[in-house]
């Protein structure tokens, strides 16, 4: 027997429909482009989303077109959000950050009919236009009055396009799981490979994001997602700010610790979200300007490992709680949050900051579970680890196009490539990347786990720590380094550092000092890059 409930599909066009409608005068404030601070509401976002499906559909863009963005965090970015999916269409965020050859290959995988880009990226597809045949225009989100000069003769006026309309316009209503938004993965080798999101997908995972143990988010909140709307829908706050009629504080392309904290300070911000390399930036600026946060309560850590450094300094210097979450593109991208139980309330702290450091425990919706490499599920003991399989409402269920085949098994679950631990309780701890683990002498050594500690070392900034070949154990771990600047800080102590909390073998065999160290476009450590560099390197225990 069926329930007797309205079968009322789940579309992004609600999010922003309520939004307008109850929290209009909730505030989305952006540091622009083009300068200035910039400052509308929920209503106005509703009634130019509308504006924008409108003028999109005189286009000729139709239900499951590709409209591609190149875009930092800002108002005209989360109209385009809410416009393209609302109307039917595919928003799919070109991440700027990755090379120029791979956003022509991404764009054309897509088949992106228009693509939105922010001033800054005009230059970027003026170089690579020819290389787009299928795009029939470029929007260049801005006004009159700063469009570019450029050689390009199909670049469109953002605000020239959208304000031509007049509004009236009824958000069409189609099935739930008709696909909303298109992200590829980052992906260190290969080409990257796309996400495709749905509606539905979509507003439960905002629902998720919305809970008190998922994100939170809600319409006391004033949030600034410092992570990039271009890299997994940034982390599904646009949506889930929506949802709750939560003010947005958008960074546009400033994402230094200066202009993040004057952010912050200036707009009440409440929640910030983003990788640890941003607050790394930001915890730097805040210490050596002797300053507090007077508002914000919580930040979100994900995307890496958060250290436990970082964790200590937020909590116990600023008083800033820290969700640290874990997720991927494939995953929408939430799977689970590190917050902390009622029965851990009395815990010391320092045993808190051991809670907080693992990734969390699954949110509602998200199944967990490790398996050895038959497949055969491991014990949630804390201590065996293996490969961290995931299935759910808003996971992915196959790449953009069938790229890579079939990557679920017949009961759904998804190899995340990660490898972890599950406890007692259910809280995850990412030990690696599954291509990342130094194997030696048959015992697994976590790379993340000797990084965490390195980058724990006085006189380290960053670290990384990657298998080099060794004739008698297989692989030995090296761990590569940067210094802070000046700081005398030596392999010896190092390692000496390490010794206190690692146990002998999995101590490294050498350390070595860089200049800097490679980066994905998402901000990840490019390990396949160190490898390559560092695959004659010669330990001295070798
Ligand atoms: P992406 O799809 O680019 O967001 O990358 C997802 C991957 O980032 C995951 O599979 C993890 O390897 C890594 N990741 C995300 N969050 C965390 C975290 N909190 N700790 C460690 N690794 C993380």
């Amino acid at each position: 027997m069926l329930g007797l409930i309205q079968d009322r599909p789940l579309l992004i066009s609600s999010l922003i429909e309520y939004a307008g409608t109850y929290h209009g005068d909730v505030e989305i404030v952006s540091r622009t482009v083009e300068g200035p601070i910039h400052r509308t509401n929920y209503r106005n976002v509703n009634s130019r989303a509308k504006k924008l499906a409108q003028a999109l559909g005189k286009l000729g863009v139709e239900l499951g077109d590709r409209i591609g963005t190149l875009a930092w965090n800002g108002y005209r970015h989360v109209e385009i959000y809410f416009g393209v999916s609302g109307m039917g269409a595919v928003c799919h965020t070109i991440n700027p950050r990755l090379f120029p050859e791979q956003i022509a290959y991404i764009a054309n995988h897509a088949e992106d009919k228009y693509i939105f880009v922010d001033l800054t990226f005009v230059p970027l597809i003026e170089a690579l236009a020819k290389e787009l045949p299928n795009v029939k225009g470029f929007v260049v989100m801005t006004d009159e009055a700063h469009m570019p000069e450029s050689s390009l003769d199909n670049l469109i006026c953002y605000e020239t396009l959208v304000e031509a309309e007049d509004g009236d316009y009824e958000w069409p209503v189609f099935d739930e799981n008709t696909a909303s938004s298109l992200c590829y993965t980052s992906g260190t080798t290969g080409n990257p490979k796309g996400v495709l999101y749905s509606n539905r997908s979509t507003v439960l995972h905002s629902f998720c994001v919305c809970t008190n143990d998922g994100l939170g988010v809600c319409n006391r909140d004033s949030i600034l997602p410092v992570v990039p709307m271009f890299h997994a829908n940034a982390w599904g706050i646009p949506y889930a700010a929506a949802m709750s009629g939560a003010k947005m504080v958008m960074p546009g392309a400033a994402m230094d610790g200066a202009s993040i904290y004057e952010l912050m300070e200036a707009e009440g911000v409440t929640l910030s979200a983003g990788v640890p390399t941003v607050w790394l930036m930001l915890l730097g600026h805040v210490k050596e300007n002797n300053l507090k946060f007077s508002s914000m309560n919580r930040t979100v850590i994900g995307g890496s490992a958060a250290p436990r450094s970082m964790i200590e300094t937020f909590v116990n210097d600023y008083g800033v709680n820290v969700v640290h979450a874990w997720g991927m593109t494939e995953m929408s991208p939430l799977g689970t949050t590190g917050n902390l139980l009622k029965k851990h309330d009395d815990l010391p702290e320092d045993e808190k900051i051991d809670i907080r450091l693992k990734q969390g425990r699954a949110v509602f919706g998200v199944d967990l579970k490790i398996a050895d490499d038959d497949g055969n599920e491991l014990p949630r003991d804390g201590v065996a680890f293996g490969r961290l399989m995931v299935r759910g409402p808003w996971i992915t269920s196959g790449y953009f196009r069938g790229e890579g085949g079939d990557v679920i098994d017949d009961e759904m679950w998804f190899d995340t490539g990660d490898v972890a631990t599950l406890d007692p309780d259910g809280y995850m701890q990412i030990t690696d990347r599954s291509k990342d683990v130094i194997k030696s002498g048959g015992e697994w050594i976590s790379s993340i786990d000797v990084e965490n500690e390195a980058i724990g070392c006085p006189g380290v900034v960053e670290a990384a720590v990657i298998a080099v070949p060794h004739p008698k154990w297989d692989e030995r771990p090296l761990v590569i380094a940067v210094k802070e600047e000046d700081h005398p800080v030596t392999r010896e102590e190092v390692i000496a550092h390490l010794e206190s909390t690692l146990a002998k073998w999995q101590l490294p065999d050498d350390v070595v000092f860089v200049d800097e160290l490679p980066h994905t476009a998402t901000g990840k450590l490019l390990k396949t890059k160190l490898r390559e560099e560092y695959k004659d390197y010669k330990l001295p225990t070798a």
